[in-house]
């Protein structure tokens, strides 16, 4: 097994995926659509496994912050279109339209660029973004209407799309939410008034949905809550016990065992000496796999054959393990950092907080570094799909 080189691995669960979709879907009613947000590769998750794992199931759009995320994800053939968030300077505009990307426009320049690079006789797609509070990027709320005005002015520019974002994570943000999409909703009012609406608008993102926030836009744009993770620092804002994690495993193996009898001279984790004999194990996972060193106090464990086993010590590229619990580990066994099954299993938060990370911080350092498999539980029973370039289990 290639794995035996160097154990370590993130398994993604793509089956928890669309239940997640499911029931953001369920939440929001049949009378909106989904936007799927797959920008910082998917939150970690492998845009384009992402991408194919939900390209029939009829969402508006991908969206997209790299311009490289979003040529791999074209090249994927996907029938859903790919939509970049704001990110290219007028300049860029062309490179974008190119490659059959729909740009997001934030100001006139940008606009104008992309109705440059349509192709002759045919409108260059795009979407705008509106400032409705957030205070980051887009047209400023006040100035949108005049705006959408004189772009459809502009020829061989056709704006498909009109978005805002209003993030927030606790009960001051949701207040203040609740009355920017009140202002954004009464945009789109004027804008329908006009004829001015672009086909597909959006305010309402994880946040929103999750609070029970609503609008009058056509659709939503999602990514924590798809991937399983909340975005409220405080979580007495919402229950979220519908949604999974989708990151479901992080394992390693042991590569050793070694027993060291009472009064060893030995420096684990920095106390020298043991009084007692001790088992401990280690596994070739560390720092450089995208763990950081534990929060000081924090009891940090792993799971070896169903049982938890204290992590002892976490250097660059090792970690060693405390075997008291497991007498009959040796090397070969599966080290889990997170995952398993019943009473012992590790959820994404508790690992997370034991080494002083958000559960998206967990998921983006320790998906950067291990090698990604797939598990689809579609139907039940988990079968693993390799895809290309991963290895199989
Ligand atoms: C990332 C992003 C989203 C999705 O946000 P979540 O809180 O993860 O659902 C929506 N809109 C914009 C503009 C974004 O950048």
């Amino acid at each position: 097994m290639a794995d035996d080189a160097h154990p370590g691995w993130a398994l993604y669960d793509l089956g928890r995926l669309r239940a997640n979709l499911a029931e953001i879907r369920r939440r929001i009613g049949p009378g909106q659509g989904c936007i799927v947000a797959l920008k910082g590769n998917a939150y970690g998750h492998g845009a384009v496994p992402v991408a194919r794992a939900l390209d029939a199931d009829g969402l508006a759009a991908f969206m997209t912050g790299s311009f490289d995320e979003a040529c791999r994800l074209k090249s994927e053939r996907l029938r859903t279109p790919v939509v970049m968030f704001a990110g290219a300077l007028p300049a860029g505009m062309a490179d974008l339209v190119d490659a059959g990307l729909v740009p997001t426009v934030v100001d006139r320049a940008g606009a104008e660029a992309a109705a440059r690079a349509a192709p002759s006789g045919a409108a260059a797609p795009v979407y705008v973004k509106v400032n409705a509070g957030l205070g980051r990027l887009g047209v400023p709320l006040e100035a949108a209407e005049a705006f959408l005005a004189a772009l459809a002015g502009l020829p061989n520019l056709e704006v498909r799309g009109l978005y805002t974002h209003l993030p927030f994570g606790d009960a001051h943000g949701r207040d203040w939410a609740a009355r920017r999409l009140a202002a954004f909703d009464a945009l789109l009012e004027r804008l329908q008034d006009r004829g001015l609406s672009p086909p597909l608008t959006q305010a309402r993102a994880s946040a929103c949905v999750a609070a029970g926030l609503s609008d009058r836009a056509s659709a939503v744009c999602v990514g924590h809550l798809l991937y399983g993770l909340s975005p409220f620092a405080d979580d007495s804002l919402a229950d979220l016990s519908a949604y999974r994690p989708v990151l479901a495993e992080v394992g390693s193996r042991l590569i050793q065992v070694a027993a060291h009898p009472q009064g060893s001279d030995i420096a684990i984790g920095g106390s020298y000496g043991i009084r007692h004999s001790r088992r401990t194990g280690v596994a070739p996972i560390g720092v450089a796999q995208g763990l950081v060193r534990p929060v000081p106090g924090s009891r940090p464990e792993a799971l070896i054959r169903g049982r938890r086993a204290p992590i002892l010590a976490v250097s660059l590229e090792h970690m060693v393990l405390d075997l008291a619990d497991a007498p009959d580990a040796e090397p070969g066994d599966e080290v889990l950092l997170l995952g398993g099954e019943g009473d012992g299993a590790i959820g994404l938060a508790e690992l997370a907080a034991w080494f002083g990370m958000t559960p998206l911080d967990a998921v983006m350092t320790l998906s950067g570094r291990l090698p990604a498999r797939y598990r689809d539980t579609r139907g039940g029973a988990a079968e693993r799909t390799p895809l290309p370039g991963e290895t199989r289990r």
